[in-house]
């Protein structure tokens, strides 16, 4: 790690300390970046280690390194979840063990238990405020990813709901009638685990996810998912209703009462789920970037701020067009692209970047693979 005084300026300071932050770290360093650090609210991986104990990885892990092709949920070269973990759909607590190795073998310099505040725009790039200091970089690349920061609203009454993202395992929940609002990935994920807890589980969508046509993960459902929805015991203790907007919730004693747009009523006793996404923690940073129509941030092609030169978003809030690179096999994509735009501007010639072309691991292209099509 760099020594650090009062006068000391980052070349790059990487905010969380995620699978974003630390796969684009050891690319930083691929890049010959040598004078940055990663700030980590937590631990290194903590948001995959506050996963809901049951929930595993729906993009499966196979050891394909051998054959130069990078594991689907790798974030480094050289390296495999399911070489590491030997298994094939981590769970979160498994992929955590994962990204720690990665970030210990390879040294990136993360400081735990620090909190960024704000980050502002100075005159030699950016005051990057921490509980207890303010720190100086020229450029920062904002990781700081979505789980933290979950999508609480939507409706009347939804604050009586519980986020997926706050339990801790299915297994401990209480009562044995569940509601979820939203069957997405993580509503279906919870409908699965409490129909083995023999819970009977009614799930409320707006649309139909389970139907889409797409081939495109970022909107169908995964095989992963699909497959286990088909299995007996899903069949019989969930019950789907698509295409039913849910207008509030509202509680009385102990009885919660979920209202649906089209006025049919649903009681429970227990508060019910919700799987309503994430709103992202790109929000602290948004006074510095453009905005894009659908709210996330308007970014150049290398993944820069459009307005404020030297600041990058890395993870899955990356938007370019129609794309959405919210798995680790996309984002990840972006990380040589970003490693390469600073390791430029350091007047750093970035050589061993070339290698990312051959793993698959830089798309400069951002012409092909589109949201409908299925390259
Ligand atoms: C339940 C679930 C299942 C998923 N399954 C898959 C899957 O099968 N395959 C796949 O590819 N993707 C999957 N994803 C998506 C993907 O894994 C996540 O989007 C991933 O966690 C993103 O990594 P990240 O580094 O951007 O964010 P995170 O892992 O959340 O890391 C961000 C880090 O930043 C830190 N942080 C946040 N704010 C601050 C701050 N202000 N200051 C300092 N530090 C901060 C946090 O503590 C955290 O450690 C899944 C996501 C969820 C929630």
């Amino acid at each position: 790690m760099s020594p650090r005084n009062s006068e000391h300026v980052y070349d790059v300071i990487v905010v969380g300390g995620g699978a974003a932050g630390v796969g684009v770290s050891v690319t930083l360093s691929h890049a010959g970046v040598e004078n940055f650090v990663v700030l980590e609210r937590h631990t290194v991986a903590s948001s995959f280690a506050s996963w809901p104990a049951e929930t595993r990885f729906i993009t499966p892990s196979y050891t394909t390194n051998s054959i130069g092709m990078l594991d689907i949920n790798s974030i480094a070269m050289g390296t495999s979840p399911a070489y590491s973990l030997e298994v094939e759909h981590p769970t979160g607590q498994d992929y955590a063990k994962y990204l720690r190795a990665v970030a210990h073998f390879f040294d990136v310099p993360v400081e735990e238990h620090t909190d960024v505040l704000q980050v502002a725009q100075a005159d030699d790039g950016f005051c990057v405020e921490t509980a207890g200091e303010t720190l100086r970089a020229k450029h920062v690349i904002w990781a700081a990813g979505e789980f933290q920061y979950p999508r609480l609203g939507g409706f009347t009454g939804s604050e009586l709901c519980r986020h997926t993202a706050t339990v801790a395992s299915y297994e401990e929940l209480d009562g044995d009638d569940i509601i979820i609002v939203g069957g997405y990935e993580s509503g279906i994920d919870a409908a699965y685990h409490l129909a083995y807890c023999d819970k009977r589980v009614r799930l409320f969508d707006i649309n139909c996810p389970w139907e889409s046509e797409s081939s495109d993960p970022s909107i169908a459902l995964s095989p992963f998912t699909l497959e286990r929805m088909h299995e007996r015991q899903f069949a019989t203790q969930v019950e789907l209703f698509p295409n039913t907007a849910i207008e509030s919730v509202t509680c009385s004693g102990t009885t919660y009462e979920v209202t649906a747009q089209d006025g049919q009523r649903y009681q429970t006793s227990t508060p019910p789920l919700l799987a309503a996404g994430f709103e992202g923690s790109h929000k602290l940073v948004a006074d510095l970037f453009e905005q894009r129509e659908d709210g996330s941030l308007l970014l150049s092609e290398d993944d820069e701020s459009t307005i404020v030169p030297g600041i990058f978003l890395c993870g899955p809030a990356v938007r370019h067009n129609n794309h959405v690179f919210c798995f680790i096999f996309k984002y990840r994509q972006r990380f040589a692209v970003v490693a390469k735009a600073i390791a430029t501007s350091l007047g750093l010639p970035a050589e061993e970047l070339e290698e990312y072309r051959k793993w698959g691991m830089y798309l400069d292209d951002l012409s092909c693979c589109g949201q409908e099509c299925a390259c």
